[in-house]
């Protein structure tokens, strides 16, 4: 487990325990909308919420706040329970705001009955304009002094379904002049015919976010609701709503945090769906999304995605945070838990002229150079190699210490070879390259000492695998995809994945779905969850992230 360490929020939990407030309870909640998967932005969400239940003996919900029957899907309550558990989290309970909708309805009889809510005619566009601004006065509905009898009739009216979708809708009635939007006589019931995944077509009057969320909290005896800083104008609201009912636990508070955000990632929904049914990727669990899934198809483990989280910690405002850093944080991981193994990419045929004909030797290679319990296994050599295509050069540049004519380089784990001519293809390409061993250098040592300038990996050919390597770029070339009013879509990288045949060895085929390896000198791999032989590159070796 990582340490945690102090941050606003706890701060106030700890204030509010020593005033004695909820009793000294600490409960929490994870409120996603089932219309999507969840990405890393929910990952900080997730870790705050149940984090703060553990430190403080408490309880976390996982709550479905489906209140919004269009988008929402069991595919992704299924998901987000999945991903939540991969996180390695566990709801105290599972619930769902769906099973407050009768409550919820009381609560607006109730507020109807009060006075402070109406029955308004008018359609949303009209609404909207009358709300006014920061400013500006709003204007007061002409529906808005309707005696509470008639409120109540035409509420169970809109309930029954005597009415079209959208002709009514149910207002609080708070202050049109209110400098906080929210309190311009918020809309808390609308009428849509849309099945719902789980009260089927029980209704056509549907809760608004405002309406349903501080109350659910309340219902379940929610002491600390944490949202992000966008919700802070509804934090009124969110009082306002509560200070009006007869609640059966105390009142809750809200706090408000800033959302995570990272360069070269969009992570809303709506252009995440864009991304999947456009095609752009191949599904929510794509290695290029930043979704949970997509992070586990590129092989992020969930423990690096914790600590990552854990270091940025919780703040008041806004900022993006470098993608090379959590990058740092699954290279970290791997460095330490990954096997080695060799694999090339870009093939190109090494020939031992003086390789005894037909001879095979094994090699003992180590899994882990930090690790010694994960041991050591036997690749095998043999008189024909594949090597990377920018290990040698005929022409090199100066400081190229790799393979090129006369030149004696190291194979890793194996002899030295010198270069002694090049095969060349009609267009001047190298397709093969001739060399000679020198049988006293196995292992990668010299017995006369001499040195050589670079050590480069190689693969047997005549046991080599085939494997589909994805190789990524950002999806977004962008920084910051979608700055200002741009569309991210046009910052997004046609050619983010490449796919190429890389010559592995044995040992690569063996690798379990879903595990990381260190391809040596390449990177980290991730074995794809279903497809054999199949890697995603997950991360480079060098660390790019810097200040
Ligand atoms: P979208 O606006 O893309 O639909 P959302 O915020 O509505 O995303 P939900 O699934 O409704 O997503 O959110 C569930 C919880 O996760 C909410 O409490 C929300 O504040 C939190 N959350 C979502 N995105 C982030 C983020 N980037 N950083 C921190 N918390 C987030
Ligand atoms: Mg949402
Ligand atoms: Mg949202």
């Amino acid at each position: 487990a990582t340490t945690t360490a102090s941050d606003f929020i706890r701060e106030r939990i700890q204030a509010d325990q020593q005033a004695g407030l909820h009793d000294g309870r600490v409960q929490t909640r994870f409120p996603p909308e089932p219309n999507g998967y969840l990405h890393i932005g929910h990952s900080k969400s997730i870790q705050l919420n149940f984090g703060l239940a553990e430190e403080f003996g408490g309880a976390c919900n996982l709550r479905f706040d489906d209140t919004n029957p269009e988008a929402e899907d069991p595919e992704y309550v299924d998901a987000i329970q999945d991903d939540i558990a991969w996180l390695g989290f566990e709801p105290a309970r599972v619930v769902y705001a769906s099973d407050y909708f009768e409550q919820l309805y009381a609560w607006a009889e109730e507020l109807v009955t009060k006075g402070l809510a109406y029955v308004d005619d008018q359609d949303a566009e009209t609404i909207s304009e009358q709300r006014g601004g920061f400013g500006q006065p709003g204007v007061e509905s002409p529906y808005r002094d309707r005696s509470p009898e008639e409120n109540l009739d035409l509420l169970r009216r809109m309930r029954a379904g005597e009415f079209d979708d959208g002709t009514k809708v149910l207002r609080a009635r708070i202050d049109m002049q209110h400098n906080v939007m929210s309190m311009r006589d918020p809309v808390l019931y609308r009428i849509r015919r849309i099945e719902h995944h789980r009260t089927g077509n029980d209704w056509v009057i549907y809760p608004t976010y405002d309406w349903a969320h501080g109350q659910s909290d309340a219902i379940e005896g929610v002491t600390h609701s944490l949202c992000t800083l966008e919700f802070t104008d509804h934090r009124p609201l969110y009082d306002w709503c509560l200070e009006h009912l007869e609640l059966p636990h105390g009142k809750p508070e809200q706090t408000e945090f800033a959302r995570l955000a990272l360069t070269h990632t969009v992570m809303s929904k709506r252009i995440l769906r864009r991304l999947v049914e456009e095609g752009t990727v191949d599904g929510w669990d794509d290695a290029r999304m930043p979704t949970l899934r997509g992070m586990r198809t590129r092989g992020y483990p969930a423990e690096a995605i914790r600590e990552f989280v854990d270091h940025i910690g919780v703040a008041k405002t806004n900022s993006v945070h470098d993608i090379e850093l959590l990058e740092f944080f699954v290279r970290r991981h791997h460095n330490t838990h990954a096997l080695r193994r060799m694999g090339v990419l870009e093939p190109l045929k090494v020939v031992i002229t003086n390789w005894p004909e037909g001879h095979v030797e094994h090699l003992e290679a180590i899994n882990n150079p930090e690790d010694e319990a994960a041991g050591t296994r036997a690749v095998p050599f043999s008189g024909e190699l594949w090597i990377e295509q920018d290990d040698f050069m005929l022409d090199p540049p100066k400081k190229y210490y790799r393979l090129t004519p006369g030149r004696e380089v190291r194979l890793r784990g194996g002899y030295f070879i010198t270069a002694t001519e090049a095969i060349t293809d009609d267009d001047g390409k190298v397709v093969e390259v001739r060399c000679t061993y020198d049988p006293e250098t196995k292992g990668g040592q010299a017995p006369d000492g001499r040195k050589v300038k670079s050590t480069i990996h190689w693969v047997s050919a005549q046991h080599a695998v085939d494997a589909t390597v994805h190789l990524y770029e950002r999806l977004f070339t962008d920084p910051h995809p979608g700055k200002g009013d741009s569309d991210p879509m046009e910052s997004l990288d046609p050619e983010s994945r490449r796919t190429v045949t890389a010559k592995v060895e044995p040992a690569i085929a063996d690798t379990p779905a879903g595990e990381v390896i260190q391809f040596e000198r390449l990177g980290y791999f991730a074995a794809d969850p279903s497809q054999p032989t199949t890697f995603h590159r997950t991360v480079g070796l060098r660390d790019e992230w810097s200040n």
